[in-house]
């Protein structure tokens, strides 16, 4: 298919200086499909913590990625032309981008669905050009259908928040009548979780600074704790019990906070399970990032700790498929994408309600 000339070129978001939040906006060209690729006119790209720790070389013990990296990794986009041998997706479908943009889907854990650790895995917006620009070649078998009707820039950040957080109640068993406590509830991936939750006949405890309070109860959250008003670990346990007697089955770590994992243990009932999401960063000193876990409490009360970086392609698939039946509707402010740096800044102080959404159009 022809491209219009006032879109002959592609413009991409670098990071121009990794380790800071530096951005730019450079015009690049539109590439060709190979075998089994397709060309994406990408539209819309959520804004994800991954990122912001990917652009400043904070994301865990992950190296620095090289100056120039296009990020993003929470995409939606339109179908423009096929590489040969493609049939599918077809030309003006909508397809959504995710953490793992490709995936050779027949290696051992391929197979098993951990397709986050596939033995040839390529990260979108981690040393492989991610979501953050107007055109992207990607896999025609990874590029995540997008159902009909669903608000494609709510979509976008279903692609990484809404699939991992599906993913995590979906792994840890959550069942219908079942207590979830969600820390960094009023986040990008918090809001989604609550509904979610509450989606599949979950109750929720919320917490987050409580200027979030108003934002959690609208989206579903049963009960909300501002933490902040706790001095010690031991209050704010002491609180949940008063609210849940007998402790909570999952905790649902958004939060990237020591504190928060410190906490997590008191929270839970007997065989509850934390599952670990948000990744500390801004505490402690180099090499003390390891979370200060209760291990009394693993032991006496028999508990799971699960970790979860993003899904599979059939967990992307349920969790837009809720999206679609309009259980879950994404919060977000859509910007221009000259803002990237300005957004990065923003979301250091965590005071961003729900997701910030980039429009590449
Ligand atoms: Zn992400
Ligand atoms: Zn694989």
């Amino acid at each position: 298919m022809a491209l219009q000339e006032e879109h002959a070129v592609n413009r991409a978001i670098q990071y121009s200086t990794p380790g800071t939040t530096e951005t730019c906006i450079t015009e690049l060209p539109i590439g060709k499909p190979g075998p089994g690729e397709v060309l994406v006119r990408m539209l819309y790209s959520g804004i994800c913590h991954t990122d912001y720790a990917a652009c400043t070389g904070t994301l865990g013990r992950a190296p620095p990625v090289p100056a120039g990296q296009i990020g993003g990794h929470e995409g939606i986009g339109e179908v423009i032309e096929q590489g040969p041998g493609v049939t599918k997706p077809v030309i003006g479908s909508k397809v959504g981008i995710k953490w793992a943009a490709e995936v050779c889907i027949n290696c051992d854990n391929c197979l098993m669905g951990a397709e986050s650790e596939c033995t040839s895995l390529k990260v979108s917006g981690f040393y492989h050009p991610g979501t953050f620009q107007q055109y992207l070649i990607t896999s025609a078998v990874c590029a995540t259908p997008i159902p009909e009707g669903i608000d494609l820039a709510g979509a976008a950040p279903l692609m990484c928040a809404g699939t991992t957080v599906y993913a995590s109640l979906k792994r840890a068993h959550t069942k219908a009548g079942d207590w979830v406590l969600i820390t960094g509830a009023g986040g990008g991936l918090g809001h989604l979780a609550i509904q979610y939750t509450k989606a599949m006949g979950g109750s929720v405890i919320a917490m987050d600074i409580g200027s979030k309070e108003a934002f959690c109860k609208e989206l579903g959250a049963d009960y909300f704790i501002d933490f902040k008003k706790f001095g010690t670990n031991e209050e704010v346990i002491a609180h949940v019990k008063t609210l849940v007697p007998g402790g909570v089955r999952v905790v649902l770590c958004c939060a990237g906070s020591n504190k928060a994992y410190e906490q997590a243990p008191g929270f839970l009932a007997p065989r509850g399970t934390l599952v670990c999401v948000g990744i500390p960063v801004h505490e402690g000193k180099p090499g003390e990032r390891v979370p200060l876990f209760d291990l009394s409490s693993i032991v006496a009360n028999e508990l799971n700790i699960i970790g979860i970086k993003s899904g599979s392609r059939q967990e992307a698939k349920e969790c837009l498929d809720i999206a679609a039946k309009g259980l879950v509707k994404t919060h977000y402010q859509l910007r221009p994408m000259d803002t990237l740096t300005k957004s990065f800044i923003e979301m250091e102080d965590g005071n961003v309600n729900g997701r910030i959404v980039l429009d590449l159009r």
